[in-house]
């Protein structure tokens, strides 16, 4: 199954704030979400190290592992970040 790359943008508008494009694995759907529609939980390694969202399409909660770069796109666009206590 193709991953679709999280990348981040800005608003058609110019101005706004960071747009994220994600995919969805349960109905394969791509889409646009807001900083605050994403979640990001930084753990002691690669595999505790994730970025959630609820599909807009299908309701589905869905979780993907975050490497390094998805991390800093993630907090320099404003997603909130949550630590794990290592
Ligand atoms: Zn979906």
């Amino acid at each position: 199954m193709p991953v679709t790359p999280m990348t981040v943008g800005r608003a058609p508008d110019g101005g706004g704030p960071a747009v994220f494009r994600a995919g969805c694995p349960h109905c394969r759907t791509s889409f646009e979400l807001a900083a605050g529609e994403l979640r990001l939980t930084v753990g002691a390694s690669a595999r505790t190290t994730f970025y959630s969202f609820t599909c807009p399409e299908c309701g589905e909660a869905v979780r993907k592992p975050a490497g390094e770069r998805i991390v800093e796109l993630l907090t320099g666009g404003g997603v909130r970040t949550l630590r794990l206590q290592r």
